[in-house]
């Protein structure tokens, strides 16, 4: 196709619904060659304080969640100024749009615009070169063709606490991982196996209304201590038929930030001291087969972040989500200081693809893991799914096999599964045994 079909022709903005009934952003990027990309944007209920701002219109009307503003920002101010530009170009269009913005955090045009209209830029891209997206996003990231592509491991939200569901128990999430299996597929199905014995348990012990479930699809009953959450996950591996720490991992996400006020964190109705928590995180990791810890620690508790990768960084990921948020500059910090090992990758965090793949790129260059992650509020675009395999991470949270927004991501992973010549699945104990 001639380099003119590649450029931008037009945008068109709208509101869509995410999985909490919120409106969000909905772009589709049409270009020269009648090429079309679509994306629309998640939203996190447990956020980071540096993260990249939205833009919501206040007021009555979706209890203030309105993205009228965000929609007229890109009619107005983004379509205009990136219309003709190539494609192709994803870091030129993504830095155009940071610098007609002009803020630290995106706060005038909004991070939801911002990212809508990148990651629309992509898929448009990619369509129009006839590509699948993530084989245009692994040239995009390695600057060459793909030859092995990775399937993601999925850390996958069974059971959901903190702001996700109602129980009560303080630490976010509680993920099985399917180290041991041999393929995506069995990842899936093994994963889905222990979802529902998981829930026939539950149901056993707390009633009918154990089979509700919270905003990334996992169960959410009452539980007072986080080891009978961590019992209940171990029992249901092993009745599935899986062996925990060869077939299956744990891994969590405590999102302390959530649980901490004036130098104590609360959890299990105690406060608990820095070093007291680092000694309960200890026990959990040294009676359980946890092998990823997220955000132990609050955003700001550089002391805790630096104490605890020292004490069990060697054995496990630590991993910084709000502590991080997916930026160059707390990461390039979170390297000088060892505070962490592992990023959590949010686009809509940093609000660009260029920038998010930046945040890759300088994790993987220091030994960082990174898990590409979908919001608690999500919709059912797939591009993060796409985005683990391009870039090759190896690790995918996705939350939870049921609720259509988080199964669109594990779906469109079957199909690229299917599509790949010779998959390789990022399990890592099967090879070991
Ligand atoms: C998380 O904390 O990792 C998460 C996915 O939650 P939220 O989107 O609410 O920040
Ligand atoms: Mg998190």
């Amino acid at each position: 196709m001639e380099g003119e079909g590649f450029r931008i022709k037009g945008l068109k903005a709208r509101w869509i619904l995410d999985s909490r009934g919120n409106p969000t952003l909905e772009v589709d990027v049409y270009l020269n060659s009648g090429a079309m990309g679509r994306a629309s944007v998640p939203s996190g209920a447990s956020r980071g304080r540096y993260e990249a701002l939205e833009v919501r219109d206040g007021g009555k009307p979706f209890h203030g969640k309105g993205v009228s503003k965000a929609i007229v920002n890109i009619k107005e101010k983004v379509a205009p100024s990136i219309k003709g530009m190539n494609a192709l170009k994803q870091s030129e269009i993504d830095w155009k749009m940071i610098e007609l913005d002009g803020t630290e955090n995106k706060s005038r045009l909004g991070a939801n615009s911002i990212l809508a209209v990148s990651l629309a830029v992509c898929r448009a891209a990619a369509e129009a070169l006839k590509k699948p997206l993530y084989t245009y996003i692994h040239e995009l990231f390695h600057g060459h063709r793909g030859e092995n592509y990775i399937l993601p491991l999925p850390l996958s939200n069974v059971f959901n606490a903190g702001k996700h569901g109602g129980g009560g128990l303080e630490i976010q999430e509680f993920m099985v991982a399917p180290v041991g299996a041999e393929t995506f597929k069995e990842a899936l199905r093994w994963t889905c196996e222990v979802y529902q014995t998981l829930r026939d348990q539950l149901v056993k012990k707390y009633g009918p209304l154990a089979r509700n479930v919270g905003d990334e699809g996992g169960f959410s009953v009452p539980v007072k201590k986080v080891k009978d959450v961590l019992d209940a996950l171990t029992a249901s591996i092993e009745e599935s038929g899986y062996l925990p720490k060869k077939d299956f991992m744990l891994a969590i996400d405590a999102a302390a930030s959530e649980f901490y006020k004036h130098g104590k964190y609360s959890v299990e109705s105690k406060e608990l001291s820095l070093s007291e928590l680092i000694d309960f995180y200890v026990e959990l990791i040294d009676e359980y087969p946890v092998f990823s810890l997220e955000d132990p620690f609050d955003q700001d508790d550089w002391d805790g972040f630096i104490e605890i990768t020292k004490r069990i960084g060697g054995r496990i990921q630590i991993v910084g989500d709000d502590h991080l948020v997916t930026n160059v500059k707390r990461l390039k910090e979170s390297i000088e200081r060892k505070s962490c090992n592992s990023l959590l990758l949010k686009v809509n965090q940093v609000g660009t693809l260029t920038e998010a793949m930046e945040a890759a790129r300088l994790a993987l260059n220091n030994n960082y893991s990174v898990i590409v992650s979908h919001r608690s509020g999500e919709t059912e675009d797939s591009f993060i799914s796409d985005l683990a395999v391009g870039l090759g991470t190896g690790q995918i949270k996705a939350g939870a096999p049921s609720r259509g927004e988080r199964t669109a991501k594990y779906n469109r992973l079957l199909r690229i599964e299917e599509i790949i010549e010779k998959p390789v699945f990022a399990g890592f104990t099967r090879k070991n045994r």
